[in-house]
């Protein structure tokens, strides 16, 4: 058994006067994770290290499941707390060790030991010895190699003495919390819920806005965005997801205007009512979609230049360069592609035009938008009045 994680971080590592800030922002994210798994943890900072300590009982694949969840941890190493301090009693734990965590024992392996206490009776190297001729003894299978060792295990002598050899990989990226916030444009697909994670992991907050259509979309439709919210969530912490009714908007579109124009004209609309939603909160600096260049007609460079022309605030694309495959693996990796997968439809997929254009003219858009002059005014007010915001994941703060 684990009696505690030693929680590896990179990038945060690199930055200067700043490094505290970063720190305590993925400590207080662990903490805050770890609150949803049963047992008492202890989140400590110790050496430019973060610790998490379990007292009593918990689940291992829960705690582990959580913490591969924080943005900002590189690496967890599950920890045994060595009670013998004696050179035999760290001896006979490491083999035993060895014999609870490794079935196969055909391997080769080298100790490595670091002495941060200097009182300790034992140097470094003397321990690596004592260590390794014990393993070899109890398992002549094992072969030493000290350049390429398939198991190092780490022995730390600090005021407690504790030893690991694997670390299991973590999220990556930057703790939630220090870079913001931004509007994910968030509909039923493979893509926007991996542009979202994308953003969040680099240490971004999110809301979501997502465009309605009842009843050409269905209450099916609706739940399946909040679900995606709520697997975001988890990595994310607390959204809010608003929920905007788009019908009329894209009926006096339909109406009005040429058909092989829809797309990108809704796209424009739904780029506009999302900076409104921006600037409203006050708080997200940016909006976040999920096209890749020329995956489908709207995502040519030029269908992307004429949607990105009504806003004025940045919008960011983190799947720009992405294959689909690629999206779709991301997607299975954070759990958001089980519900992607389902077939509902969206606003996009109702009012489709059989050939759209797939390179659009910035002023024959806004020609054709100017038929909409005398009701989108109107229209638009009566979106942002429709806006339901629906609050996912845990409280904030
Ligand atoms: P996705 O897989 O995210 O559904 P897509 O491949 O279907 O994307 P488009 O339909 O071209 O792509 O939409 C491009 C982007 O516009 C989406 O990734 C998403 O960010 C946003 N978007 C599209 N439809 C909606 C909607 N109904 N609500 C909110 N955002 C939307
Ligand atoms: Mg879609």
């Amino acid at each position: 058994m684990f009696q505690s994680f030693l929680i590896k971080y990179a990038e945060i590592g690199l930055k200067g006067k700043n490094r505290y800030v970063f720190e305590d922002a993925l400590a207080l994210e662990i903490r805050r994770k770890l609150k949803q798994v049963e047992g008492e943890f202890q989140v400590s900072r110790i050496n430019g290290r973060i610790y998490v300590e379990v007292e009593g009982d918990y689940d291992y694949d829960e705690t582990m499941a959580a913490l591969k969840k924080v943005f900002g941890v590189n690496g967890i190493s599950p920890v045994s707390h060595i009670m013998n301090k004696t050179p035999e009693g760290i001896c006979q734990a490491a083999v035993a060790f060895i014999g609870e965590n490794y079935q196969d024992r055909h391997f080769t392996f080298k100790v490595d030991t670091r002495r941060a206490n200097k009182a300790y009776p034992v140097p470094s190297m003397e321990m690596d010895a004592l260590v390794g001729e014990a393993i070899l003894e109890a398992y002549p299978e094992t072969k030493v190699d000290v350049h390429h060792p398939e198991v190092l295990l780490h022995i730390e002598l600090r005021d407690q003495i504790f030893m690991y050899s694997k670390t299991i990989k973590g999220a990556g990226g930057l703790p939630l919390g220090t870079n913001g916030r931004a509007l994910l444009l968030l509909s039923g697909g493979f893509d926007s819920p991996v542009a979202g994670y994308m953003v969040a992991k680099r240490g971004v907050r999110l809301d979501a806005v997502y465009f309605n259509a009842p009843p050409y979309t269905s209450d099916r439709a609706k739940q399946k965005v909040i679900d995606l919210s709520k697997v975001l969530s988890e990595y994310c912490g607390e959204i809010h997801l608003h929920i905007i009714n788009f019908t009329d908007i894209q009926m006096a579109i339909y109406e009005k205007c040429p058909h092989d124009e829809l797309t990108i004209i809704m796209r424009r609309y739904m780029m506009r009512i999302a900076e409104h939603i921006a600037r409203e909160s006050q708080e997200c600096l940016g909006l976040v979609t999920g096209e890749s260049i020329g995956q489908v007609a709207s995502q040519t460079m030029k269908s992307l230049f004429v949607t990105d022309e009504p806003c004025t605030i940045p919008v960011y694309r983190p799947l720009i360069g992405f294959d689909k495959q690629e999206i779709i693996d991301r997607a299975e990796e954070i759990g958001t592609a089980p519900i992607s997968i389902l077939p509902y439809e969206d606003c996009c997929t109702i009012f489709v035009a059989k050939h759209p254009v797939t390179k659009p003219n910035l002023n024959v858009i806004k020609a054709s938008e100017k038929n909409l002059n005398t009701v989108i005014e109107d229209l638009l007010e009566k979106a942002y009045e429709s806006d339901e915001v629906v609050i996912i994941g845990e409280q904030r703060g």
